[in-house]
């Protein structure tokens, strides 16, 4: 998983190569927009992490 992906931030985790909504029914995002990610490891942990205040890494 290396390059741009989309995630649903609900707790169906759907991942997507394509931009779009989430398709889970039950997922508390359904037909949410999906949100793009660029994590190496599939972590997702960049868009799923809160940002605080301004720090940068
Ligand atoms: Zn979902
Ligand atoms: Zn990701």
């Amino acid at each position: 998983m290396d390059k741009n992906h989309f995630i649903c931030l609900g707790e169906c985790e759907g991942v997507s190569g394509l931009p779009g909504v989430c398709q889970a029914p039950d997922c508390s995002h359904f037909e949410q927009k999906l949100v793009e990610c660029n994590c190496a490891d599939g972590d997702h942990r960049v868009v799923r992490t809160e940002p605080e205040d301004a720090v940068e890494e």
